[in-house]
């Protein structure tokens, strides 16, 4: 599953070739497969004093299985010989900006020993949440040291910070396991707000979606089907959709999965009505997925093909949320998952249809939060970057080529780790998650 720059820098002439001219090292990616532990080697905690979450997350990894260190914030030395496979720090007890040096007391000295494909993850207190401004500050900081360290520690390790809302402590098992496993390795550099919910914790972490009904649109192929297995995997009962052109290849996909093809132009005027029908006793997870590309420039872009992008990667999805919540297809506690693009965040030439439609999906996602918190339920989206599939395969070599390496990962990720982010946003565990966007673009460098 390498790209062929990949396999070339894997050969030994490749690689000196590589390094004398300065070219990226693509680094080999941790996956999940089922039955790894959480994370294969140690994890270093530590925190800035009067922190709330060390003392939640240290049992909580404990638990799970995992080998914890906690370290005081002036550690200079590496415990017991083994690489940490990831830094853990608890940023919450700082309320002031001097005290960010707390930072570089406790990374400082170690970030260089984190093994290959190893993590960075620290917690705060959402900006909006703090005592005062200064507090505020100092929180708001933490954002430019996770997102450097992204650029700068490579070898695959990923950073990211995770804000917790005071009081939904308890609620942020499962993104810790996420960003610790092998199912993020193509998402770093971003910012994660879990809030407060009610978050029934899952019977099995191995099969949290058990005795779910899922679906997900645009699944014959490509990122669709790796979202089908991977909530297969989890425990879901997954219904395929697709277009009917579609339907021996979505067929296949159901069948490989134990589920069900149904197919579905998810831009027909009935469709609504159609899968309302078909689901009568309700869904669990609804992930909205298909879309198109009609690339133009604006000044040659018929309204054809306007109008087909906007229609299925944004009114669509309106359309059969409305009845997923107004007809109460959606049952109390489900998620809805929406498909953005990096595209939708920064823009991009030759895509003023298709970053209009991924723009709006944000924007569906946001608004609806509030209401779907009502319920018990989420909304949030996915914003893939670079992703080896037949849409980025259809890319000019030269551009496809910057895609896959202006990263930090220096390379395309796959559909895998987008389904694995659909599935994090889709277990029970990650009730405290909504309106959130998380790239899953290897930190792309283009964008936000
Ligand atoms: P893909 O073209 O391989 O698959 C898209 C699927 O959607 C196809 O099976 C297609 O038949 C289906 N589809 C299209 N119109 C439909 C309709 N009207 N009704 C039902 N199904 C329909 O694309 P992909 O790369 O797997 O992309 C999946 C999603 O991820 C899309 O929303 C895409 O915009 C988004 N995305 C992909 C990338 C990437 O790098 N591949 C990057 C950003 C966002």
């Amino acid at each position: 599953m390498r790209d062929r720059y990949q396999q070339l820098v894997t050969t030994a002439p490749g690689r000196f070739l590589a390094r004398r001219v300065g070219l990226p090292e693509p680094p080999h990616l941790r996956r999940h497969t089922p039955g790894d532990p959480l994370i294969p080697g140690p994890v270093i905690l530590g925190g800035a004093p009067a922190g709330r979450l060390v003392k939640v997350v240290g049992p909580m990894l404990a638990a799970a299985g995992v080998a914890v260190r906690e370290l005081g914030p002036r550690a200079e030395e590496r415990p017991g010989g083994a690489r940490p496979h990831a830094l853990v720090f608890d940023a919450t007890g700082i309320t002031r900006s001097e005290q960010l040096v707390a930072l570089h007391d406790f990374f400082a000295p170690q970030v260089r020993a984190v093994a290959p494909s190893g993590r960075i993850v620290v917690l705060g207190t959402p900006p909006e949440h703090c005592a005062d401004t200064r507090e505020a500050t100092a929180q708001r900081a933490l954002e430019g040291f996770t997102r450097s360290t992204g650029k700068e520690v490579r070898r695959g390790v990923t950073s990211q910070l995770v804000y917790v809302t005071p009081g939904a402590e308890e609620g942020v098992e499962s993104t810790v396991r996420f960003l610790l496993s092998g199912r993020s390795a193509y998402v770093s550099g971003q910012v994660i707000r879990v809030g407060s919910a009610e978050v029934p914790p899952p019977d099995d972490w191995e099969r949290p979606l058990a005795g779910k009904v899922a679906v997900v649109t645009g699944a014959a192929r490509g990122i669709g089907e790796a979202i089908v297995g991977v909530l297969a995997r989890d425990g879901a009962h997954v219904v395929c959709v697709d277009v009917p052109s579609a339907a021996s290849e979505l067929a296949e996909v159901a069948a490989a999965h134990g589920g069900e093809a149904y197919p579905l132009d998810v831009t027909a005027a009935d469709a609504p009505a159609a899968l309302a029908g078909h689901l009568r006793s309700g869904v669990d997870v609804f992930v909205h997925n298909a879309g198109v590309t009609r690339d133009r420039t604006l000044a040659k872009m018929d309204a054809a093909r306007w109008e087909i992008v906007l229609n299925v990667n944004l009114t669509s999805e309106e359309r059969i949320n409305d009845v997923l919540l107004g007809e109460n297809v959606l049952r109390p506690g489900g998620r809805i998952v929406a498909t953005s693009s990096m595209a939708g965040i920064a823009g991009n030439p030759g895509q003023t249809n298709y970053a209009t439609s991924k723009a709006g999906v944000i924007g569906m996602v946001r608004s609806l939060a509030p209401t779907l918190a009502s319920r018990g339920s989420t909304i949030n989206a996915v914003a893939p970057g670079f992703v080896e599939t037949r849409m980025t395969a259809a890319i000019p070599l030269v551009i496809r080529e910057a895609g896959r390496r202006m990263n930090s990962m220096t390379q395309g990720g796959r559909p895998i780790d987008v389904a694995e982010t659909v599935a994090w946003f889709a277990s029970p565990g990650s009730a405290g998650i909504n309106g959130e966007v998380v790239r899953v673009c290897g930190q792309s460098l283009l964008g936000a």
